[in-house]
């Protein structure tokens, strides 16, 4: 058999994880962007402060209010919301040239994003949402998540039900209880979206191609 690849054109996806924070999306976001070179991150822009150890333009593009509001009154942003007293939202322009360009895009992003991706981009977008095994283990990890104040981890604690109250708009649902189980069930969703029929703008010269022997 041969071992040379055959490569159909195709657009490329918007893989977008949502969680409670304490759920452990960060971590997963990171290891796909490792273990996969071709997917690339939306980097957002947010009027919140850099926490130790973020890159501005790796992490977040970190603006100021007046800037966001300028953005949003341009219609720079593809979407943005208010999360936790701070502003968030998806520059438009890397995501449009990413897509049409065949590469795949993370979203690090709220239920209130995804609401607003899936009405703009439907079938370009795969929504995944990542749910804690227990809401004690949900709070176990925002408080040994030692980077924000007691009253901050309250505030996000009673946050996390308004968060998985929209688990159901989803369209996978995986639970971490263990980040390898996790981080493979969440490749295995990549391997088979890329394969969709749909996104495939190759495949109709590809078949072509086949079915007249060439
Ligand atoms: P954090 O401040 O912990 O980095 O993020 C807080 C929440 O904001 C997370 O749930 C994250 O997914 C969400 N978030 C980050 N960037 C964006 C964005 O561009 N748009 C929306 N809607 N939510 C975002």
């Amino acid at each position: 058999m041969s071992s040379k690849a055959v490569s159909i054109a195709r657009r490329g996806l918007m893989l977008v994880l949502s969680s409670p924070s304490g759920a452990g999306k960060t971590t997963i976001s990171r290891r796909l962007l490792a273990e996969d070179p071709d997917l690339h991150l939306s980097v957002s822009v947010t009027t919140r402060a850099r926490r130790p150890g973020e890159v501005d333009g790796t992490h977040y593009h970190f603006i100021s209010s007046e800037d966001f509001g300028l953005m949003v009154n341009r219609q720079e942003l593809l979407e943005h919301a208010k999360v936790f007293d701070y502003y968030y939202g998806t520059p438009k322009e890397q995501v449009e040239k990413r897509l049409s360009a065949g590469q795949d895009i993370l979203f690090d992003i709220d239920w209130q994003g995804t609401q607003q991706l899936r009405q703009r981009a439907r079938d370009d977008l795969v929504s995944v949402f990542i749910l804690p095994p227990s809401t004690r283990d949900l709070e176990k990890r925002l408080h040994t998540r030692a980077q924000d104040s007691a009253e901050v981890v309250a505030k996000r604690m009673s946050k996390a039900a308004d968060e998985i109250s929209h688990w159901a708009e989803y369209d996978y649902v995986v639970i971490n209880e263990d980040v390898e189980h996790c981080l493979a069930q969440v490749h295995a969703i990549l391997r088979a979206e890329r394969l969709k029929r749909h996104r495939g703008v190759g495949l109709v010269d590809f078949v072509k191609t086949l079915r007249e022997g060439r």
